[in-house]
């Protein structure tokens, strides 16, 4: 996800960024840095292992459970923050069944006292336990939470969504994305009418006799906070094997009864996208957890392993082509962007949520290749090109550090038109796309900073590109190719760009072949007559003829 609610960060960024013309420090809570840091009582322990149990009671739509939380010791601390969003309430934490004391900090961080001596490389645990209602997700999966409606035969229908509010929105956690569980058990319990889908395999389905069920899913792969989920609902399922890169997939799709025959038309796009995307990314990489797509009522999530899907079946974005020039239309929008995040934000993901470019824009430019992979080179380029109407440049791609602030919502379009840009750069597509592949190899299962992507790009695809990053992600300008024609000679620069801009670029002269020019924030001269100057589009920057 998420167009609409990064355009909501957008307008906050915005207000920050634009109400002088300059960029001003923007105000954030202790609510914001305690979320958004690594704070003292994160950084001394590593997350290993979460066991997360919890009752799902949709007529009251209430939660208990418990969190089990497996770490490592990396340096000697006694207290841990562990994150718990009001309404919900920690009723009790404990460590080797002693009862542990605790201090809210603001309003999510539990701060907790641990009596045991926490020694080096020591593997310890506690358990949360907690209830309450959760946050009601408003408008999901932009102003996230729980939601709670009914299917139409008036079954419970209940999902969670939870990206940028945080997970602790409805399960006591460590809720920040620069530490991964290694692995999770998810186990919930729910009407026995009902199934929860969640992420990874499900392992079993325990009969309390007591009119629920609980379902246990067990993730062996590292995991980010929001994509960990749990779908209520009355589902049907079918399923397939998919042939990929590394062998046998498994794909299983869960839908209400009313939509299956409709799934077993629209999820053919499933294999097509697994298809396009190993080529260009590599293989899958959750094959032990295997790929589901899973019917909710909201627009749909990057859950990892188990995508969420409430495109009304429809191709394009709810039936709307967001690049207007038709190629959306080809395609489902959410079953490829947000499969396209299993690769980036899943596999590859932000440490921090200001770079949440690596998530959103790589995966904006994966619709540019889906529908290069399946109508060409040109239906891709147009298909990039065309979004660009969606871009506003009125505030950074790249956020605020340190305070869980997600940047501008141009980090979508804005972002996959700089890796097209980039593409041109390279001038070498399998390169590049040894360049994709290579990024989703060397960061398998990893938390980054947005500066080892740029580095590894630049490194892998001989170019240096970092001030070609910096001006799409840190500046709101869009480069501006200036010429003039003076005593017979084309004489150009960059201008309205960063200082020391000097991207490669390919223009036409005199209707002859697009080629390379390598302007710089200086004037250069080429001894060549020029009356008709013409840009390759590809590049995202504007040509200006001046006098
Ligand atoms: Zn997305």
């Amino acid at each position: 996800m998420k167009m609409l609610k990064a355009s909501l960060l957008f307008i906050n960024t915005f207000l920050f960024f634009a109400a002088c013309g300059q960029v001003k420090t923007p105000e954030f809570s202790h609510d914001d840095t305690l979320r958004g840091s690594i704070t003292p009582e994160r950084s001394w322990w590593d997350l290993k292992y979460y066991e997360l149990r919890t009752k799902v009671n949709p007529p009251e739509r209430f939660l208990s459970g418990s969190t089990t939380v497996f770490y490592e010791v990396l340096k000697p601390y006694q207290v841990i923050q562990i994150d718990l969003q009001p309404p919900l309430k920690v009723e009790k934490v404990t460590q080797d069944g002693q009862e542990l004391s605790y201090k809210l900090d603001g309003k999510n961080a539990y701060m907790i006292s641990l009596k045991k001596k926490q020694e080096k490389g020591k593997n310890e645990s506690i358990v949360v336990h907690y209830s309450g209602n959760p946050i009601v997700a408003k408008r999901p999966p932009w102003d996230g939470g729980v939601q709670w409606v009914k299917d139409k035969e008036g079954n419970d229908y209940v999902a969670t969504s939870c990206q940028g509010l945080g997970a602790s929105a409805w399960w006591p956690c460590k809720d920040h994305m620069y530490d991964e569980c290694d692995s999770m058990l998810i186990s919930i319990t729910v009407p026995e009418n009902l199934k929860d889908i969640s992420n990874g395999r499900l392992r079993k389905v325990i009969d309390n006799k007591d009119g629920t069920r609980t379902f246990e899913w067990f993730v062996k792969n590292p995991i980010n906070n929001y994509g960990i989920n749990m779908n209520v609902g009355n589902y049907e399922h079918f399923n397939e094997t998919y042939d990929g890169e590394k062998g046998k997939l498994t794909l299983d799709y869960y839908v209400l009864p009313e939509n299956l025959e409709k799934a077993r038309t629209q999820f053919k796009q499933v294999p097509m996208m697994l298809k396009a995307f190993e080529h260009w990314f590599g293989p899958y990489p959750f094959y032990e957890d295997g790929y589901k797509l899973v019917d909710v009522p909201y627009l749909g999530m990057e859950h990892q392993s188990s995508v969420t899907y409430g495109n009304k079946y429809t191709n394009g974005y709810l039936g709307r082509d967001l690049s207007g020039t038709g190629w959306g239309m080809k395609w489902d929008f959410i079953i490829v962007h947000e499969s396209g995040h299993e690769w980036f934000a899943n596999n590859i993901t932000y440490k921090d949520m200001a770079d949440m470019w690596i998530h959103e824009s790589f995966t904006n430019y994966s619709e540019n290749l889906f529908t290069e992979y399946y109508y060409g080179k040109e239906a891709g380029a147009a298909y990039v090109i065309g979004c660009r109407k969606n871009i506003m440049n009125k505030a950074p791609i790249i956020g605020i550090y340190n305070v869980n602030n997600g940047g501008s919502g141009d980090m979508y379009y804005k972002g996959g038109n700089m890796l097209h840009t980039m593409r041109q750069i390279v001038n070498d597509d399998e390169r590049w796309r040894q360049v994709l592949r290579g990024l989703n190899k060397t960061f398998y299962h990893q938390t980054v900073v947005s500066k080892q992507i740029e580095d590894y790009v630049s490194d892998k695809s001989g170019k240096n590109l970092s001030k070609v990053f910096d001006q799409y992600l840190r500046d709101i300008r869009i480069p501006v190719l200036e010429y003039k024609v003076e005593d017979g000679k084309f004489t150009y620069h960059w201008a309205n760009c960063i200082e020391g801009f000097d991207m490669p670029v390919k223009v036409s002269l005199n209707g002859e072949k697009m080629d390379f020019i390598y302007p710089t924030t200086g004037w250069k001269a080429l001894k060549k007559e020029a009356k008709d100057v013409k840009l390759d589009e590809n590049f995202y920057v504007t040509l200006k003829k001046v006098e």
